[in-house]
């Protein structure tokens, strides 16, 4: 080996090592950079499920999917803080737009919780919780949970509900355009993973992370 290419050698192994250190920079430096899109307005909730004061200053959505493992965790996890932080204080109302990542088994679960909707909302959040109290904690993809069958059995442990015209809605799909207009929000907020969560007109990417999740609310709340 002469020396010209021992230093050709050394040239091009320092040279990645600093491409290395650039990379490294730039994604640490992404990292702690807070990526809240801003929309001009913030996503409609005329016809979704609200819980809290309707007059409070601030909206949260979250777009979920009941089949998805995430959202049952934000649910368990982060909800609960925000629940008693904001929603029952009466400064932030919160409502859910339907997601609809995981095929067939995603839009028995939107249809379900539309029809609990539309028959008695006053139940839908109760629905809510217990259709993703319900979602196995270990899902195997091949396998299906999130039946019409399923849909029923749920809504038949909550009192009040009319099991029959639910289950007839149900399967006639009579509830499929609001489905659809879900659908179309999600495209419109160009919705990619679940649960996103947006704060008025600000979409969040770390919804797992309740300081950032609190600051954003801080500031609307601030704002108004
Ligand atoms: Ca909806």
């Amino acid at each position: 080996m002469n020396k010209s290419n021992t230093a050709g050698k050394m040239l091009v192994t320092i040279t990645i090592i600093i491409i290395g250190l650039l990379l490294v920079l730039y994604l640490l430096n992404n990292a702690s950079k807070s990526k809240v899109i801003t929309y001009d307005n913030a996503p409609s909730i005329d016809g979704q499920p609200v819980v809290g004061d309707e007059n409070a200053p601030v909206t949260v959505i979250e777009f979920g999917d009941f089949k998805c493992p995430s959202c049952k965790s934000w649910g368990e996890t982060i909800y609960p803080q925000l629940e008693a932080d904001y929603i029952e204080t009466g400064k932030v109302k919160f409502a859910f737009v339907n997601v609809l990542f995981h095929g067939e088994e995603s839009q028995t679960g939107s249809l379900a919780a539309e029809t609990i909707l539309k028959q008695s909302p006053e139940k839908y959040w109760e629905f809510h919780e217990a259709l993703f109290a319900d979602q196995p904690d270990t899902q195997n993809h091949n396998e299906q949970w999130l039946t019409e069958e399923k849909a029923i059995e749920i809504a038949s442990t909550i009192e009040g509900i009319d099991i029959e015209a639910f289950a007839n809605s149900l399967t006639n799909k009579e509830e499929m355009s609001q489905v659809e207009h879900d659908m179309d929000l999600v495209e419109e907020y160009a919705v990619k993973v679940t649960p996103t969560i947006m704060v008025n007109n600000k979409k969040l990417d770390e919804p797992f992370d309740y300081d950032k999740l609190k600051n954003l609310i801080d500031q609307e709340l601030e704002g108004k």
